[in-house]
């Protein structure tokens, strides 16, 4: 390593850094993948996958697949100022990076949890694969009986010595059909009051007792299933965190997953026709002033563009405040909420900005931006739900920040 990275991965000179990084994507980002969300390996023709790999795999080597976390696990040890600035520079030659999703639930969920409950072994073991983006993991949580009331979860892992029998079924488990691992919540004592006889467990997809069956969702994509464990096997090596404690790991696992939701945008994620009020011009078109023709739009739009911008900078704020180390809590619910609902508000206006060319299914008639927004609408209504819904974040608020009486929310 050269003096100067020690030196920048030290914290202590962040525009070298970000000299550093320019020189570095001039040299290892493939063009060809500028502006693409892989969301599937070589994107959905498989067009890229090559050139995705080896972007992946130089990625990896920097560690600046997973950059905030140690070097011993794959990472780069980056403090948070030198993340964002990796991310910004990446951003400047639309370099995306495919880590984070190439992993499933890998290195924004799982992984910080291991990092704080794993033994030295299950870090070692699991961590690395997570931050090259070659293993995928998937979460095993909600179960036909069990959504918001997750301690209701009935699936049971029985004690066999040296490891776990695991019986029962989840539901919705995203990617569980390409994962290679998954992070089950089981029930180890039923003898207890629900939230204390739950552990979390950490099992390969790809044995005999393991068997999913995609959902199809009304946007025609298939990103979850159901999942079903038959005399599924556990190693105990795989128990994260204590015996019987597995609400506490699940609790603070699904705060990770809100903050990893704290960002409002496109549901989609991908490249869109232009600012919401450029495209409103375009179809809706201007008065002799310029503006949008249309005052009650107008206002609306407006008012959006006034929240989204208030969400980006409140999140800027929580990050200056906490001086470059943030910290994962209760706080990251009110953000999910507002993501949520900025998201899904700029679905709708863009729905209704592009009138009946907004909702084509397919077909000549609509460009890939009016195709997309029909679909991007229908996957915007997950916002709410998944990892916890709307309500659900409300109670937490209500008990855990504002200290208001429990109602009918526990944990
Ligand atoms: C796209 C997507 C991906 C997902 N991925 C995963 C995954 O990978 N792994 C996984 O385990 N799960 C996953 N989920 C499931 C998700 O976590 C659950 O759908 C969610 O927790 C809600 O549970 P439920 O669907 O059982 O709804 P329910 O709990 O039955 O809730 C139904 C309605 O009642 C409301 N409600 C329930 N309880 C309360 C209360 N106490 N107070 C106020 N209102 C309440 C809810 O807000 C909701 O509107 C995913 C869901 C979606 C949509």
């Amino acid at each position: 390593m050269t003096a100067s990275a020690t030196k920048t991965e030290h914290g202590s000179d962040l525009e070298a850094f970000r000299a550093e990084v320019r020189t570095w994507l001039k040299d290892n980002f493939p063009p060809a993948l500028e502006g693409i969300m892989p969301m599937m390996e070589g994107g959905a023709d498989g067009s890229h996958a090559a050139d995705l790999a080896t972007w992946r795999d130089r990625l990896a080597e920097r560690g600046w697949g997973a950059p905030h976390w140690p070097k011993a696990y794959g990472g780069a040890g980056l403090d948070h100022a030198h993340v964002r600035a990796l991310a910004q520079e990446m951003g400047r030659v639309g370099a995306i990076n495919p880590i984070p999703l190439l992993a499933g639930m890998g290195v924004t969920m799982v992984g910080p949890t291991i990092l704080e409950y794993g033994t030295d072994d299950q870090k070692q073991r699991h961590l690395p694969g997570i931050a090259s983006g070659k293993v995928r993991w998937c979460l095993g949580l909600s179960e036909p009986n069990a959504g918001s009331d997750l301690a209701s979860l009935s699936t049971l892992a029985e004690d066999r010595g040296d490891h776990f029998v695991v019986n029962g079924q989840k539901i919705w488990t995203s990617g569980a059909d390409i994962s290679q691992w998954c992070g089950a919540l089981v029930r180890t004592d039923k003898t207890v009051a629900k939230h204390k006889g739950i552990s979390f467990l950490m099992l390969p997809m790809d044995q005999p007792g393991v068997r999913t069956r995609p959902i199809k969702l009304i946007s025609g994509a298939s990103p979850f299933c159901e999942t079903f464990f038959d005399d599924a096997r556990a190693e105990k090596d795989d128990l994260l965190g204590e015996l019987n404690d597995g609400w506490n790991v699940i609790k603070r696992l699904l705060q990770h997953e809100r903050a990893s939701q704290t960002s409002a945008g496109s549901p989609g994620g991908k490249k869109k026709a232009g600012a919401l009020q450029d495209v409103a011009k375009r179809y809706v078109g201007v008065d002799s002033a310029g503006r949008l023709d249309d005052p009650d739009l107008r206002s609306r739009l407006t008012r959006h563009l006034m929240d989204a911008a208030a969400h980006k900078l409140t999140a800027e704020r929580i990050a200056a405040e906490a001086k470059g180390n943030p910290q994962v809590g209760a706080a990251a619910s009110i953000m999910k909420n507002s993501a949520t609902g900025i998201t899904q508000a700029r679905s709708e206006l863009l729905l209704e900005i592009m009138g009946q060319q907004g909702f084509g299914w397919e077909g000549d008639a609509f460009d890939a931006d009016e195709l997309a927004t029909v679909r991007d609408w229908l996957w915007g209504k997950a916002i709410s739900i998944y990892g916890g819904s709307a309500e659900v974040q409300k109670n937490i608020i209500s008990k855990n920040i504002l200290g208001l009486p429990e109602t009918t929310q526990k944990g």
